[in-house]
């Protein structure tokens, strides 16, 4: 994105009026009318009557060509409209799951203003066009991807830090990565992800996890207000005070259910002098070595954050002697030395392969577990756990890890560790309400452009896969992470929302009455 330069129209542009309306041909927009025909411009300028004379019929322009609904749009949006024959169109609608990239839009907007954002919304119901909200374009499940209208946020992206609050105010087409500039320069940190191009939106309007969250909260949980642009074109203003329903709903209510969303602000806290951050890889004696992990951290103190993930291995490998290799990756606030006391009993267990374990400064760290986030083919099953993953629990789970079909990429089962500061909210205090959890595990498969030739090896992948989420799921697995949607999941609303679902629909039903905001999962 941002190589492709977008045009610019200089239009006259003329609200309606009723007496206006008469040579009007219908398809035009109904809250903005632009006249561009020298007919047009004619009527416009007609001269007052005098008095006595008798009034002249006004001459009847010739009826104008009906305006193309495009022409319209690019008109709406001063030029910010991509087509498919405008050079740059192809790469500007990839998303970054693959699987979804033969689904291309008719056009592409980028709306600059949240006045914009309703101006399109408009023209998407005059004109009954299909559309998508893109933010990052990171949609696990192509959320973001439209046959229709693709409404780009990429163009809102201004941040700013307030010193008086403490607060940081991001437009909803801002990416990880200038976030994390920004929270830098001014000494800040909130929670946040790990991949530098993921958006805020997406992010934020799912509950928002990351290395942070044991000690801060959801990145949801930090937000104290937000705008948005709702299907009838108002900007509304949201906060706990300020239409407190839609705010509830924009904590952890999922992106794209009830309008555009156009900016958010949240609380930060000074960022860590020092952390220590971590990478180690076991493959010796693995099956052993996570046992004791999931025992040495449950109870860690919540200034901790991992992530541990368990490789899967194709038999082959297996037979000739490699193991499923374990990674634990995340950051500490406290000293090495207290680090590795939490993790003495699992190197008791066995050595690691590799270890990288340094104390450095918050927003270095951050670099260093930095996860690149390029465009790929990938699925992921996600459920809550409330208890560390038992052993009968693992003895299935390698069963299964060790007979990875083998893709031209990953198969893994990963576990966030949750709990602390996300479970003191309460579950109905906001739409997020997975408030119980200790670990949120995850079954992920991804595929290479190779595979997709192969369909047979995709279709093996993603059975692997669906095998480790049921063992997840008997486990004690429950709900599912709306940030990471899962299009095959049946009962998704109940796996997403739980007990909060009727009060997100009511809100869905009062702010979208005509569900203008709908994709597969949509509310
Ligand atoms: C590599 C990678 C790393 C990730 N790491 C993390 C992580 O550490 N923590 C975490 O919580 N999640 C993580 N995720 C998941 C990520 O948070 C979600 O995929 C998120 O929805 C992506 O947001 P986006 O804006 O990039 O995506 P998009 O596809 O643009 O948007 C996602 C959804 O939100 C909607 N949406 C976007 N913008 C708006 C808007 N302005 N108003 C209303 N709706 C909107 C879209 O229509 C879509 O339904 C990761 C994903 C990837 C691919």
């Amino acid at each position: 994105m941002g190589k492709r330069r977008w045009g610019r129209f200089a239009e006259v542009r003329i609200r309606a009026t009723g007496g206006d309306l008469m040579n009007v041909p219908t398809r035009l927009n109904r809250r903005s009318l632009l006249i561009g025909t020298a007919a047009s411009a004619a009527l416009a300028g007609f001269a007052p009557l005098r008095a006595q004379e008798a009034p002249t019929p006004a001459p009847v322009p010739p009826p104008s060509p009906p305006v193309d609904r495009w022409q319209a749009l690019a008109r709406i949006t001063d030029g910010g409209l991509l087509r498919p024959s405008d050079a740059g169109f192809a790469s500007e609608a990839l998303p970054n799951n693959l699987r979804f990239r033969h689904v291309r839009p008719e056009g592409i907007v980028r709306c600059r203003t949240p006045q914009m954002v309703g101006e399109v919304l408009s023209w998407c119901q005059d004109y009954e066009v299909p559309f998508a909200v893109r933010g990052g374009g990171h949609s696990y499940a192509g959320f973001s991807t439209t046959h229709g209208l693709l409404i780009d946020m990429a163009a809102m992206n201004a941040i700013a830090y307030d010193p008086a609050t403490g607060r940081a105010k991001v437009g909803a087409g801002a990416i990880n990565q200038p976030i994390y500039d920004a929270l830098r320069q001014s000494g800040r940190m909130m929670t946040h992800g790990r991949c530098p191009t993921v958006g805020v939106a997406g992010f934020v309007l799912g509950g928002g996890i990351g290395f942070n969250m044991r000690r801060l909260g959801l990145a949801s949980d930090m937000l104290v207000g937000a705008e948005i642009v709702t299907a009838d074109g108002r900007v509304r203003t949201l906060s706990a005070t300020e239409e407190p329903d839609l705010f509830w709903a924009t904590r952890g209510g999922g992106g794209g259910n009830f309008g555009v969303s156009t900016s958010f602000t949240f609380d930060t806290v000074p960022a860590d002098r020092q952390v220590t951050a971590f990478r180690i890889v076991w493959r010796q004696n693995t099956r052993k070595v996570a046992g004791a992990l999931f025992a040495a951290l449950d109870d860690a103190p919540v200034t901790l954050g991992t992530r541990i993930s368990l490789a899967g291995v194709t038999p082959t490998l297996h037979a000739g002697g490699r193991q499923v290799a374990i990674t634990l990756l995340g950051q500490f606030a406290g000293d090495r030395e207290a680090f590795e006391k939490l993790l003495q009993p699992v190197m008791a267990v066995a050595a690691p392969e590799f270890a990288d374990i340094r104390e450095m400064p918050y927003w270095e760290a951050q670099n260093f577990l930095m996860e690149p986030g390029a465009p790929a083919w990938y699925r992921e099953r996600s459920a809550f756990l409330d208890t560390a993953p038992s052993e009968t629990f693992l003895e299935k789970a390698f069963h299964h890890l060790v007979r990875w079909p083998g893709t031209g990429a990953h198969g893994d089962l990963f576990f966030f560790q949750t709990g602390g500061r996300i479970n003191e909210v309460a579950p109905a205090a906001s739409a997020f309400v997975h408030r119980g959890s200790r670990w949120l595990a995850v079954a992920g498969v991804s595929w290479s452009e190779h595979d997709t030739v192969r369909p047979e090896i995709v279709r093996a992948a993603k059975k692997w896969q669906d095998e480790i989420y049921h063992d997840v799921v008997q486990a004690g697995g429950h709900g599912a992470f709306i940030n990471f949607p899962d299009a095959s999941l049946a009962e998704w609303r109940a796996r997403y929302y739980g007990a909060n679902l009727p009060r997100l629909a009511a809100i869905k039903a009062t702010v979208d009455p005509g569900n203008l905001f709908n994709f597969p999962q949509a509310i």
